[in-house]
C-alpha cells in the first residue's frame, strides 16, 4: 500500500507523508492516518441475496465462473473462506484453493 488516500478536506491528491502523519500541502491539514481506518464505511459488498457482506465472511459461488489463465473454472458452490470487502467492479478479494489469489464480483457469491 503506498497510495495514500486523498485530502480528507479539500481532496488534494497531493498528499505526502511526514511522519506518522499526512500532510496536505494545498490545505496544510495534518492527520494521522492510523485514526482513519473506520472511515473504510463507504465500502460495501451485497452478495447475491441482498445480504451485506464483511470481511472475514465465507461465501460460496452461485455460479461456476471462468477464470483468466486458470485450467479449470470455479465452481458453483465453491466454499470461500476469509473474505476481504475492497473497492472497484471485482469487490471480493480472496484466496481459493488450488487457485490461490483471486478477486471476485459480489453479486456471485451468498453468504453462508
Ligand atoms: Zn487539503
Amino acid at each position: 500500500m503506498s497510495q495514500l488516500p486523498n485530502c480528507p478536506k479539500c481532496n488534494s491528491e497531493y498528499v505526502y507523508e511526514d511522519g506518522a502523519l499526512l500532510v496536505c500541502p494545498e490545505c496544510a491539514y495534518e492527520w494521522n492516518p492510523a485514526e482513519q481506518t473506520e472511515v473504510e464505511d463507504s465500502v460495501v459488498a451485497i452478495d447475491a441475496n441482498g445480504n451485506k457482506l464483511a470481511d472475514g465472511d465465507t461465501v460460496t459461488l452461485i455460479k461456476d465462473l471462468k477464470v483468466k489463465g486458470a485450467p479449470k473454472d470455479l465452481k458453483q458452490g465453491t466454499r470461500v473462506k476469509n473474505i476481504r470487502i475492497v473497492e472497484g467492479d471485482h469487490n471480493i478479494d480472496c484466496k481459493i484453493d488450488g487457485f490461490g489469489a483471486m478477486k471476485l464480483k459480489s453479486e456471485f457469491v451468498k453468504k453462508i
